[in-house]
């Protein structure tokens, strides 16, 4: 398909033209009209022209200028559709919550996508859902169990905090122009109450991190940094497990119990 913007690299720019697609991402999402639906990265409006029809008062988000002016040509005679010019990692999106809960919608360039997921599960508890098209890889990571070649440091501290749900696969060809790696569409819920709250949630990320540097230590050699305070984990967990073999709750147990700040 010939577009009428030329995509630009630095922005991470790969259109949506595979029409299926959309509309299983469209599906996938189930907007209504009372929903405070965001887009993120609307580029040429592939999705954005359909998810507008049944939620006219959404709002879009957009980088690139020349997009911006794009979608105000195609949009402005809609009054209630708000377009914002500005870069997602540095928005602050509490600022579009008005008492209903954020949906977040987003084909992201993928050079951004794992910053801005940390960025945004800053605000969790203000995000209803997000749907995102993210690099099969990372897909992968997010949803990871214990054990999986691919859970590792971002399975934890996403999967603390969301529900994660791989919803669809997406191949190059879907795009113009055609990324080099497979994609997927994933829904992620941040939960309203989480299944186990760490106490200190800088303790929870500060050893996840410490453990995935190391991930064929065992638990005994990973934790040696923390000193004393690791006597507290004894018993709780087995100390010979290598961190990819633990679970979220395991992490937030041992968290829970060097975080002697708090207790
Ligand atoms: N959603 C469209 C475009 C996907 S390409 C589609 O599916 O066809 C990714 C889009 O994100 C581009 O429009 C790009 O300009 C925009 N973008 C890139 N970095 C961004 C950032 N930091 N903040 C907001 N938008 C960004």
């Amino acid at each position: 398909m010939k577009t009428p913007h030329k995509a630009r690299k630095r922005f991470g720019q790969n259109f949506l033209i595979d029409q299926q697609i959309i509309s299983q991402i469209v599906s996938a999402v189930g907007a209504v009209p009372k929903d405070n639906l965001i887009e993120i990265g609307p580029g040429q409006a592939a999705i954005t022209e359909h998810l507008v029809k049944t939620c006219p008062s959404m709002a879009v988000l957009e980088l690139d200028r020349d997009l911006v002016r794009f979608l105000t040509a195609k949009f402005g005679h809609i009054p209630t559709f708000n377009i914002h010019s500005g870069d997602a990692l540095s928005t602050d999106f509490s600022q579009f919550y008005d008492g209903r809960k954020l949906r977040l919608v987003g084909n992201l360039p993928y050079n951004i996508s794992t910053p801005l997921l940390f960025h945004l599960l800053t605000i969790g508890e203000l995000i209803h859902d997000m749907h995102f098209m993210l690099q099969r890889e990372v897909v992968d990571r997010l949803s990871a169990a214990p054990g999986n070649k691919s859970y590792g440091r971002l399975s934890v501290m996403i999967q603390y905090h969301c529900r994660v749900m791989p919803l669809i696969p997406v191949p190059p060809e879907s795009f113009s122009p055609a990324p080099k790696v497979q994609s997927a569409v994933v829904r992620l819920k941040p939960y309203s109450a989480k299944p186990i709250t760490a106490k200190n949630e800088q303790t929870l990320s500060q050893l996840v991190n410490l453990c995935f540097q190391q991930r064929r230590k065992t638990l005994r050699n990973c934790l040696k940094s923390y000193g004393d305070r690791v006597s507290a984990v004894d018993g709780l967990i087995d100390m010979g497990l290598r961190p990819e073999q633990l679970s979220v709750s395991d992490f937030v147990t041992i968290s829970n119990a060097i975080n002697y700040e708090e207790r």
